[in-house]
């Protein structure tokens, strides 16, 4: 899959025009591969393109990770570097007469320490302040890789609906999970959180050794890459017949995400669409138990621009795509979430998945 990495440079050089930034380094993170295709090794050693204004992108690249770059003549040049080489005073080379840079967020701190002390003149914003100008904007090629990973977790979910979950460790599902995802296409699963009973009320819960019992509800939330691009979805299961409270507070939840997802459309803020879903959990006495934003944006990462929460007066436009994913947890008792990921169309929303969202009732 190749992009159109010269215009995403191009695009993103007039960010930097406008807000007055002379370069953007970019190092670990997805900001790098967004521009360039390359995602650099996280470890200590130095990676990082710069984009200043004029000359072609420079990619600093320790020399024995060079062989992994694949050259892009007319986007960028590579400028590979010696153990014995400081490339940081490469660099620094670069930025001569800057006055300011982007910093990709996820830069190692001891590098942007660094920088600090060898350029004390050098006034330095997170990167993601442009980048996001962009990355939250996919185009369609993006969104058909999004698209795919989606439906992949889907067949897991389906295939989840016949699964035996009493009498197994959440972690050993969870590990499970994890494999099916792989099998339906992913290049790697990333996270596959198996949360029951009284864990469920933990959004983020970390699987362990619970065994999941007759009776439990059971909160999976799972994803990973597919060619880059990322999954997350949630469903919900319960072990036997769920209790009426149960059923009531599903039916409410159930109610609150179609809202949401009813609310998406171009021209609208992204907290209306966090206020869609909390307004049917609040009618229904629940509005306590909702504790977290409804969505985060989803692309080459799984969370990033743009977040559905209250605050954020951001207009959501074609091509935006973000999660929606409500949910109600009682302390002590258990919890409930359903995730779809959504695309932003040019007159409502896609959801971009389709697995069932009734409860599923399991053995
Ligand atoms: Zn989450
Ligand atoms: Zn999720
Ligand atoms: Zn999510």
């Amino acid at each position: 899959m190749s992009f159109d990495y010269s215009g995403r440079i191009s695009r993103v050089r007039a960010v930097m025009e406008e807000q007055g930034v002379d370069a953007l380094l970019l190092s670990v993170g997805a900001d790098l591969p967004y521009f360039c295709g390359y995602e650099a090794m996280p470890l200590e050693r130095l990676t990082m393109l710069v984009i200043s204004a004029a000359d072609l992108p420079v990619l600093v690249v320790p020399a024995l990770e060079a062989p992994r770059v694949v050259a892009r003549p007319g986007v960028f040049r590579v400028h590979p570097w010696n153990e014995t080489e400081d490339p940081l005073a490469m660099v620094e080379e670069m930025l001569r007469g800057a006055g300011s840079a982007a910093l990709g967020d996820e830069t190692w701190a001891v590098f942007a320490l660094q920088l600090q002390q060898r350029l004390p003149g050098l006034r330095l914003v997170a990167a993601s302040l442009l980048t996001r100008e962009l990355r939250m904007r996919k185009d369609p090629a993006e969104v058909d890789l999004l698209r795919e990973a989606a439906h992949a977790t889907d067949r897991v979910v389906e295939r989840l609906r016949t699964h035996r979950f009493a009498g197994r460790r959440e972690i050993d599902l969870s590990h499970e999970i994890a494999a099916m995802t792989v099998e339906e296409g992913h290049q790697t699963a990333m996270f596959a959180i198996v949360a029951s009973g009284e864990n469920g009320a933990s959004p983020h819960h970390e699987p362990g050794d619970r065994v999941v019992g007759s009776g439990d509800a059971v909160v999976v939330d799972f994803g990973g890459r597919m060619n880059a691009y990322c999954s997350d979805t949630t469903r919900t299961f319960h072990v036997g017949e769920p209790s009426e409270e149960y059923r009531r507070a599903y039916g409410v939840l159930r109610r609150a995400q179609a809202a949401a997802v009813e609310a998406v459309r171009p021209g609208v803020t992204a907290e209306s669409v966090d206020r869609a879903a909390r307004e049917v959990i609040e009618e229904a006495g629940l509005g306590d138990h909702f504790i977290h934003r409804t969505g985060h944006g989803i692309g080459l990462q799984t969370h990033e621009h743009p977040y559905l929460v209250e605050g954020n007066g951001l207009l959501l436009e074609p091509g935006m795509t973000f999660s929606v994913e409500p949910g109600v947890y009682l302390p002590g008792r258990f919890g409930m979430r359903i995730e779809d990921i959504v695309a932003v169309t040019t007159d409502g929303a896609e959801r971009l998945n389709r697995s069932d969202r009734d409860l599923a009732v399991v053995e």
